[in-house]
This record gives C-alpha cells, sequence and structure tokens, in this order.
C-alpha cells in the first residue's frame, strides 16, 4: 500500500472515531485505536509507526516475536505497545509474558496461572483482560458470563497480574446493528461486576466493520485491521 494511502486510511479512522465518540457524548481521547497487524508485513508496520500510531494487535504469538524483533531498531523500547488479540495456549505464555504490553484474550484460570507465574519470574506486572463469551455458538473462546466472578476471584489473588477489562468477539454480521446488543451486553456486564467492586475501566470490543457502534457502546479499546492496512491476503 502508498505511503499516501495508509495516511488516508489512519486519519480516516480516527476521525470516525472522533465522530463516533462525540456523537454518544464521549471524549474521543479515551479510545484506543489498535492498529491489527496480524499478516501485515514489518516493513509496513514501521510506516504507521512513523505516521503515528503506537498500539498495534497481533493474534498469534510466534508471528509478533518475528515483526518485533525486526522492530526493535526502528523503535525505542517502551514507544509503542503491543497487543495480544488472539487467543492463547498455555504453553505460550512465556514468551507472550516477554513480548506484550497488554493480553487481551485471558479466558481460563489455567492461562492466568501460567501467565502470573511466568510474570513473576522476571518481574513484570502483565496487564490482561478477561475474554467474554457472550453467545454459546458463535465464539469459540471466552469465559461465559455465569463464571466472571469466579475468575476474578482468582485474578484478585495473583499479584503479577493486572486485570484491567473486558474484551469480547461477537459473531460476525454484515449490519453492524446486529452486533450492536453483544457490545452493549459486554458493558453492561463490566458495569454490573464494577458496581460489586471490581475495577475494570477497560473494553475492548469493535473492528473494522463495527468500531463506530462499539463506541457508542462503551468500547475504549477498539481494534481495526482492514479498515487501515486493506484486505488481508490471506
Ligand atoms: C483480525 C482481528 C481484528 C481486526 O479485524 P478487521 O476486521 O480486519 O478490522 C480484531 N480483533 C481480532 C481478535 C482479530 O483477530
Amino acid at each position: 500500500m502508498r505511503d499516501e494511502q495508509l495516511l488516508h486510511n489512519i486519519r480516516n479512522i480516527y476521525g470516525k472515531i472522533a465522530r463516533s465518540a462525540l456523537r454518544a457524548g464521549r471524549n474521543p481521547e479515551e479510545i484506543r485505536l489498535i492498529a491489527v497487524t496480524k499478516t501485515i508485513d514489518s516493513n509496513t508496520i514501521k510506516r504507521a509507526i512513523d505516521i503515528g500510531l503506537r498500539d498495534f494487535g497481533e493474534n498469534r504469538v510466534q508471528e509478533a516475536r518475528d515483526k518485533i524483533s525486526d522492530l526493535v531498531s526502528h523503535i525505542p523500547v517502551g514507544t509503542v505497545a503491543w497487543h495480544l488479540i488472539g487467543h492463547l495456549q498455555k504453553n505460550k505464555a512465556k514468551i507472550a509474558v516477554e513480548l506484550f504490553d497488554l493480553i487481551h484474550a485471558v479466558d481460563s484460570h489455567e492461562l492466568a496461572q501460567a501467565l502470573n507465574k511466568h510474570a513473576e519470574k522476571i518481574g513484570k506486572r502483565q496487564k490482561i483482560l478477561v475474554q467474554v463469551k457472550l453467545s454459546d455458538e458463535e465464539s469459540k473462546f471466552g469465559i461465559l458470563k455465569e463464571k466472571m466472578y469466579n475468575l476474578l476471584e482468582c485474578l484478585g489473588g495473583m499479584r503479577n497480574l493486572k486485570t484491567e477489562g473486558l474484551m469480547t468477539m461477537p459473531p460476525l454480521f454484515d449490519d453492524p446493528e446486529r452486533v450492536r446488543p453483544y457490545f452493549c451486553e459486554l458493558r453492561k456486564l463490566r458495569d454490573e461486576l464494577e458496581s460489586s467492586g471490581y475495577a475494570l475501566p477497560g473494553l475492548s470490543m469493535g473492528m473494522t466493520n463495527d468500531f463506530e457502534v462499539a463506541i457508542q457502546e462503551g468500547a475504549t479499546m477498539v481494534r481495526v485491521g482492514t479498515g487501515i492496512f486493506g484486505e488481508r491476503g490471506n
């Protein structure tokens, strides 16, 4: 993709974020744009960094590791935040803790324990989100709402994890209005948990097709790939 096209796409997404936030009576600065770079090469990521993007989401640990090591010479440590947005297997917890600032898809006690253990070993407080499954049939991953209290209790005792909020992957619909109820449900769940004393400020929800609706429903992080980098060639 040409530089001008990339710049145009990024401006376009930021414009839409700002407009949806304002329309919902929210401050656009509350919303973090996570550029989803799965299948996108390091050189393109470098250009996105130069344009000013600072948050990047990958869904595979190995792929992220290769790109992060490609980019270390280009960016001072700590200027860019890496997000693991895809499902994580327990046996990759160690590398994930080494690589990612925020792990979005924690959905079991066992995975949390593995992350906590590795974070402790390297003296890190790993930020995480809990992935919630709101529809039984559609999503493979995520924890059911009924099991949330239990997991949050356990997480409270894991000193090297910092739970910052919730994430969800609703079923895919062409019409974003059909996704709205899922976003709304996640926010309500968050509000309910907060009123029980759990601090969960972050809501990671919304992708290219539906991030504006997600913002109207309270998203604080939107994960946008196609809208920035174009259709993925896979
Ligand atoms: C790929 C992916 C996205 C981005 O999807 P687009 O439709 O390209 O914006 C967001 N979240 C997750 C978890 C993904 O795997």
